[in-house]
């Protein structure tokens, strides 16, 4: 029996643009806040969740992010290479 495809998660129209993003898959555990308060900022409307506050700008902040990453348990933090111009 075929089952109906899943939404896909969308990203939040506050991220800061750029590689780095947050999608409605959060449940505003604030792991990511802890791990990189100057990246991810913490919205507390509509039952909270977390954004890109702005992008990360060096490669310390991009390890950071990748370890958000890693720990954000319902994979919600998104990484996408900019295409190159
Ligand atoms: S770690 Fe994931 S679920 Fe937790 S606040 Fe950050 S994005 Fe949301």
């Amino acid at each position: 029996m075929a089952t109906a495809p899943k939404n896909p998660p969308k990203k939040y129209t506050k991220n800061a643009p750029g590689e780095w993003s947050v999608t409605d898959r959060c449940i505003a555990c604030i792991k990511c806040t802890l791990i990189v308060p100057t990246v991810f900022g913490l919205d507390h409307e509509n039952g909270g969740y977390a954004y890109i506050l702005r992008q990360p700008i060096d490669s310390e902040e991009n390890d950071d992010c990748r370890e958000a990453q890693r720990q954000c348990p319902l994979q919600a933090i998104n990484y996408r290479k900019a295409d190159k111009a």
